[in-house]
C-alpha cells in the first residue's frame, strides 16, 4: 500500500473484503501524520466486488519472534485462545537456513513453555522489493523496512490464518515505548495510529506495550520467571543466528545491563551465558560504539534503575555517571 500511495499508482482487483477496503483511508492517514512531508495518493484501490465476513472470533494472534517486545506482548495477552505467528523471512533472511531452522525451534520450545502452538510463515516480502529504489523514493529518511513496510506487512500476513481460524484479534508488539519514539527523528511504522487502524474479516489489530520501555519490558519478563520459576530463552541478540545470545553486541549489552539493574532474576534465567570479562568488553564496547550517544536513550532508565541494590552495582555505575555529551564517538 505505501509504495501505491506514494508512487500514485493504482491498483484494480476483482474482490476484497470490504473491513480492509473501508480501513486504508484510516491507515492512510496514519502514514500521513507520521510523514507531513511526503504526498499520499488517495483513493489507490480499485475493488469492483468488496465481500463482507462474518463470524464469531474464537482465537487470537499474536506475531511473535522470540525477543524481548515479543515475550514481553505474549505475557501481557496469554490466553489459551492464542496462537503465537511466527514469520520467517522476516528478522533472518530466507537464504540462511541454519538460522532459520535455530529460529524455529527457539519458537517451538518457548512457546512449548506457555502451552501454545506456533503458526509459521514463510515469506518473501523483504526480498522481492528493490529497497534502494524504495529507499530513494523515500529521501533516505529511513529504511523503507522500518519506516513504511514494518507493521502493516507483518501484520497482513496474518489475514489468511485469520480467515481460516475465525481470528478477532490480532496483536504486535510495540519496538519502542511513547518515551523513546520522542528521541527519534524519523518515523517508524509499526505505530498504534497505523497498527491499530488495520482491518480485516472480523479481526481488529492491537498494537501492544507503546507503554512500556526496554526496560519495563524486562521487568516484566523478569517478574513472569520469577512468579513461575521458570527460565524462558529470550533472544535478543543482533550478531547471532544460531538461537543463543551472542552477549558482546550492544543489544545484548544492554539487555544485560537491564537484568543487573532490576536484580528480580540472573542472566542465565533470561537466556544469556556471560563470560567472566563480560563489563570490561562490555564497557570498552560501548564507549567505542559510533551510536551510542543517540542510544543513551535507552540506557538512561537503566541508570537511573541502577541502586547499590543493583547486581554488579559496581561495575555498572559508570553508566550513571556518564552523560551522552560526555560519550565521544
Ligand atoms: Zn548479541
Amino acid at each position: 500500500m505505501p509504495i501505491l500511495w506514494l508512487t500514485n499508482t493504482k491498483i484494480e482487483v476483482d474482490s476484497l473484503d470490504e473491513n480492509f477496503y473501508n480501513s486504508i483511508p484510516e491507515i492512510e492517514k496514519g502514514y500521513i501524520n507520521m510523514y507531513p512531508n511526503f504526498s499520499f495518493a488517495k483513493d489507490v484501490v480499485v475493488a469492483k466486488k468488496l465481500i463482507k465476513h462474518s463470524y464469531k472470533p474464537i482465537k487470537e494472534i499474536n506475531l511473535f519472534s522470540g525477543g524481548v517486545d515479543a515475550f514481553n506482548t505474549l505475557i501481557n495477552v496469554y490466553n489459551p485462545k492464542l496462537t503465537p505467528f511466527c514469520v520467517l523471512g522476516a528478522d533472518i533472511p530466507l537464504s540462511d537456513k541454519f538460522g532459520l531452522h535455530n529460529f524455529a525451534n527457539h519458537i517451538k520450545e518457548s512457546c512449548k513453555i506457555f502451552n501454545l502452538s506456533p503458526c509459521f510463515c514463510k515469506t518473501n516480502f523483504k526480498s522481492f522489493l528493490n529497497y534502494n529504489n524504495l529507499n530513494t523514493l523515500i529521501h533516505n529518511i529511513d529504511h523503507y523496512w522500518h519506516g513504511f513496510q514494518h507493521g502493516l506487512g507483518l501484520i497482513s500476513l496474518t489475514a489468511p490464518i485469520a480467515f481460516k481460524s475465525k481470528v478477532g484479534t490480532v496483536y504486535i508488539a510495540s519496538s519502542f515505548s511513547t518515551n523513546e519514539e520522542k528521541f527519534r527523528v524519523k518515523g517508524v511504522a509499526s505505530h498504534p495510529t497505523i497498527d491499530n487502524k488495520i482491518r480485516f474479516l472480523n479481526s481488529r489489530v492491537s498494537h501492544n506495550g507503546i507503554e512500556y520501555d526496554r526496560l519495563d519490558k524486562v521487568k516484566n519478563i523478569s517478574t513472569w520467571i520469577k512468579q513461575h520459576n521458570q527460565p524462558l530463552n529470550v533472544h535478543v541478540c543482533w550478531k547471532t543466528t544460531s538461537g543463543k545470545n551472542c552477549c558482546k553486541c550492544e543489544k545484548c549489552t544492554r539487555t544485560i545491563y537491564s537484568i543487573f539493574a532490576l536484580n528480580i532474576v540472573s542472566p542465565e534465567q533470561f537466556g544469556f551465558k556471560i563470560k567472566k570479562n563480560f563489563f570490561e568488553q562490555s564497557k570498552s564496547m560501548l564507549l567505542k560504539y559510533k551510536e551510542f550517544p543517540s542510544y543513551y536513550t535507552f540506557y538512561k532508565p537503566i541508570a537511573d534503575t541502577l541502586t547499590p541494590a543493583s547486581a554488579y552495582y559496581e561495575n555498572l555505575k559508570w553508566l550513571k555517571d556518564s552523560k551522552p555529551a560526555d560519550i565521544k564517538s
